[in-house]
This record gives structure tokens, sequence and C-alpha cells, in this order.
């Protein structure tokens, strides 16, 4: 006979930081977003139930380190630096760093204009490692996104640097705010897993090809990016 173990549904904890609209944001205090739709979807393949909490972005590779979480899905950016401490899987979108001002501020047009300039980024996040590489910025570091938006609104910084859809998104919630033109700097965004969960690893590699190929992806993009 079937145990009570056997009917129970594989639980699977993931990790995410809910300040990254569209890919993970709080709507009437719950979790949603690409990510989290996607991460379910992908539990529906692999029959799993997906339990996600919601952290600070630089905790979460500690808290997957620390076994508190299995997996990680939060529009983070497969980085080299990254890669020496866990997994990640193959890319699921392709993001840029873009450049937020205000209004009006032509004097920022590239990546080179942030010479001599306050800039915001948010702590640990790629943004914060391309604005670093820049000599001669000055730069602030937030802890999340909004707080870099306020500063830029206060004047207490010149620009921001940020993923492109979080961008767009905090630029349409906020008047008085543009991306500046500015050359894209690509990156990729992937699942992250602990390096030696070679068997979870596998599972949710599977399920991100099978909804990539069974159309289900496709619709979640969409639904966010259209
Ligand atoms: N893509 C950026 C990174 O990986 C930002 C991710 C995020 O804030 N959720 O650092």
């Amino acid at each position: 006979s079937l145990s009570a173990t056997a009917l129970a549904k594989e639980k699977i904890y993931v990790g995410t930081n809910a300040e990254f609209p569209p890919f993970e944001y709080l709507e009437k205090g719950e979790i949603t977003g690409f990510d989290i739709e996607l991460m379910n979807e992908m539990g529906k393949v692999l029959d799993a139930e997906i339990k996600v909490q919601d952290m600070a972005f630089d905790g979460l590779l500690p808290a997957l380190q620390m076994k508190k979480v299995d997996v990680v899905i939060a529009g983070m950016t497969a980085t080299e630096e990254r890669k020496k401490t866990v997994a990640f899987t193959q890319p699921y979108y392709t993001a840029s760093q873009v450049i937020i001002v205000k209004e009006g501020d032509n004097s920022i047009n590239s990546f080179d204009d942030l010479k001599g300039k306050r800039v915001g980024v948010m702590l640990g996040f790629t943004g914060d490692t391309v604005v670093s590489e820049i000599e001669g910025v000055k730069v602030e570091r937030f802890n999340a996104a909004y707080a870099g938006i306020m500063a830029l609104k206060a004047d207490k910084v010149d620009a921001v640097v940020l993923d492109s859809e979080p961008a767009k998104n905090y630029v349409k919630q906020n008047a008085g705010l543009q991306i500046a033109e500015a050359d894209a700097v690509q990156e990729e965004y992937a699942i992250a897993l602990r390096k030696n969960d070679r068997e979870l690893l596998e599972k949710i590699e599977k399920a991100l090809a099978e909804v990539k190929a069974n159309g289900t992806y496709d619709k979640l993009l969409e639904k966010y990016f259209n």
C-alpha cells in the first residue's frame, strides 16, 4: 500500500527578493511575477509544491548555501563570480543594465558619461560591479532599488544603474524620470542551486526545458514583457 510519504508532494523551497518587478514583487501581500509563475509552472511539470520565501537580495546565496532554500530565482545574473560558489541552470532571460536619470537631463547618454557623477546602485547587484569598474564615479550603494529611485528623485544621486525591466517599471511608476540612451551591458538570468545538489539541478533543468518547449514560457513572456 502507499505510505503517507509516497503520497505527499515533494516540496521545493525557493528564495527570491520580491523588489524586482516584473520578475518578482508583492501584490496584495503575495509574492508574484514572471520568475514566480515560471517556478510554479516548473513545479507542475515536476509534480512538486513550490514554497517561495522573500529575503534580501544579498542574503539569497548565503540562504542557498545554508540550505534554508534549495533554489534561487531572482532575476539573478549568472556571473563568473557567482559561478565560483553556486551552479546555474541554462539562462532563461537576457537582460541589460540601463541608466535612469531625471527627465530632461541630457548630460548622461552613456556609461562613460557617468564619470564624475554620483551614481546609485544596489548593493551586490551586477549594476554595482559595472559602475564600480568605471573610473571617477562616485558610487552610492543602496539596499533596494526603490531606495535608489527615491534618492534620484531627491537629487541625492545623478543617476541610477539598474536592470532594464525593473528600470522601465520604476520609471513608469515614478513621474519625472527617464531611461538615458545608453549602451546596454547584456547579461543572462539563470536559476541558482547548490553545486553539489546534482539531482535537483537536473530536475530543474529538465522542467525549464519542458516549459520552454511546451509554450508555457512564451505565454509568460507575453504576459509580462509584451
Ligand atoms: N540582475 C541583477 C543581479 O543579478 C539584479 C538582480 C536582482 O536585483 N534581483 O545582480
